[in-house]
């Protein structure tokens, strides 16, 4: 394809897009895509073509053998799992970042990719109320972030920085053995910070890897049973015990600061290291947004424990003054770091994951290697930051561009507005839904998910409420053409179901269509005709 070509596909392309929002407006689209396992197989050659085929042609199978497997998360009346907002600045954005494809991991390499993400992250945590100290322009200068993919990248990352971190504080206690293999200028106490970073890259089975080992085997990262699996995940991945900790309905699925303790006490009473807690602001299941200020004040006393906060839903929510005690955004300013994936619900294509850090050097000491191909001149002297260092890949997305256009184009006011909205439409849905005494909200009303449940008073011949309600998503599954939901299981609930509205093309009106198809399944269900 030559500029030429370009210019009459993007100019096509861009009207199919917009054609394609006036029919999610339209409710146009079933939001579930209505096909079996395996179709796209029997659609497309199993082999790449050897000569290169007409746009035209590729474009219309796009249109007619890729959009029929498409759910629609943009619909209106997409209210599964989290949503995944788009907005036309966001994709321009996107746009633009895929034409100059530019893999910024140093500074040097488009000095406005690096220098744009210090300055939005900034603009994003004045936006959510962050504390100063999670700044560039903090007044310890150590402040700041870093955007990545996902909070499981976010998860990882930061562990890894956390788990370093702690490894040296043990090894100050613990020195590393004296061998031909240890660096001399790695050995005894006082160099326990370089032998912990020397012992990342010695051969396995090396004395040094082995007193490593001994020492990491002593870490554990600590979340609930409702923390989502990114932490369990980032524990696999880096070979540490993850702890998840019980949670009571009593206490809205929240972690409280008295089971944290017990359980760091219990751990340090055996020899075990607490290093990393996984606290969530929203969590996944219901919404819920851990106990953090009684955490901070336990983290006080366990000072190997970094707090991170996933608030990858509801961090957006921060936005709004009057949901900040909810968030418990005085007890944010002692956490030790903070991401939210704007690409749920804070309109930003995905992927865009900001994660900001009190003392970003532990990401940085942890992770920087620097082989003489990546030195810069302004590298070495210190004068710029190489974000390559705060992260796992090398290459990095232009995605701080996306976060830049969304926040001019909407003000801080229209993205507040956009929260709001969502917020409101669960209410208008739970207003519905409380006139219909079959039903209980098993879960607080958090940000603008609704977890509800048929009663047991429903429940015909005594049948077992989660039977019971298990029979009901089968129903809604039979109409997730006009209306996606998610299930759930929740402690001391058992099996519920789950609706998130946060479509930016989501009113009250399409809450309206989503009551009237959740209770024309219980009528179903509960075989009223
Ligand atoms: N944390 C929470 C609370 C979530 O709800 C989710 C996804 O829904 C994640 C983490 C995982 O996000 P990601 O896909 O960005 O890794």
């Amino acid at each position: 394809m030559d500029i030429e070509g370009f210019r009459r596909a993007g100019y096509a392309a861009v009207d199919q897009i917009c054609d394609y929002y006036a029919s999610l407006q339209g409710n146009e689209h079933p939001v579930a895509a209505q096909v079996e396992p395996g179709f796209l197989s029997k659609l497309i050659p199993s082999e790449a073509p050897q000569h290169g085929e007409d746009w035209s042609v590729i474009e219309q199978d796009y249109q007619t053998k890729i959009m029929p497997g498409i759910t629609h998360w943009q619909a209106p009346n997409f209210m599964a799992y989290y949503p995944c907002n788009a907005t036309f600045e966001g994709g321009l954005a996107d746009l633009h970042a895929a034409m100059i494809s530019n893999p910024g991991f140093n500074w040097t390499c488009s000095p406005s990719v690096t220098e744009l993400e210090i300055i939005t992250l900034d603009w994003v945590a004045k936006v959510l109320g962050l504390s100063d100290d999670f700044l560039s322009t903090s007044p310890s200068g150590l402040g700041g972030g870093i955007i990545l993919g996902s909070a499981s990248e976010v998860c990882v990352t930061m562990a890894i920085g956390a788990r370093e971190r702690a490894l040296r504080a043990l090894a100050e206690e613990h020195p590393p053995p004296q061998t031909d293999s240890t660096n001399s200028a790695a050995a005894g106490p006082s160099n326990a910070a370089k032998a912990i970073a020397a012992s990342a890259t010695v051969l396995a089975n090396s004395a040094l890897s082995k007193w490593r080992g001994n020492l990491a085997s002593r870490l554990v990262m600590y979340g609930t049973t409702q923390t989502h699996s990114i932490a369990a995940k980032a524990a696999i991945i880096l070979g540490l015990d993850f702890r998840a900790l019980e949670v009571t309905k009593e206490d809205g699925f929240a972690l409280r600061g008295a089971t944290l303790r017990a359980a760091l006490l219990e751990d340090q009473s055996v020899g075990r290291v607490p290093f990393m807690l996984v606290a969530s602001l929203g969590t996944t299941s219901s919404g819920a947004v851990d106990n953090l200020q009684e955490i901070t004040e336990v983290a006080k006393d366990f000072p190997s424990l970094w707090v991170h906060v996933d608030a990858a839903y509801a961090g957006v929510a921060l936005a709004l003054p009057e949901l900040r005690e909810q968030c418990y955004s005085d007890a944010l300013r002692h956490v030790d770091s903070f991401s939210t994936n704007l690409h749920k619900w804070g309109l930003v294509q995905f992927d865009c994951s900001p994660l900001f850090l009190r003392d970003r050097g532990v990401l940085s000491s942890a992770l920087t290697v620097t082989p003489e191909y990546l030195r810069t001149r302004q590298g070495d002297a210190g004068s710029v930051l190489d974000m390559r260092n705060m992260q796992i890949p090398l290459g990095r997305r232009f995605r701080s561009l996306k976060i830049w256009f969304v926040l001019r184009s909407y003000g801080v006011q229209g993205f507040q507005e956009h929260i709001r909205r969502g917020i409101k439409c669960a209410d208008v849905f739970a207003g519905l839904m409380g006139e219909d005494e079959r039903f209980e909200m098993v879960a607080p009303p958090n940000f603008a998910l609704r977890v509800f449940r048929l009663t047991s008073a429903g429940a015909a011949g005594g049948e077992d409420v989660d039977a019971l309600n298990r029979r009901f998503w089968d129903m809604l599954q039979t109409r997730n053409s006009e209306l996606l939901l998610t299930q759930t299981v929740l402690p001391d609930v058992g099996f519920c179901i789950r609706l998130v509205p946060g479509s930016t093309l989501c009113r009250e009106e399409h809450m309206h269509a989503a009551w009237k198809v959740v209770k024309e399944c219980a009528d179903k269900t509960l075989g009223v005709q």
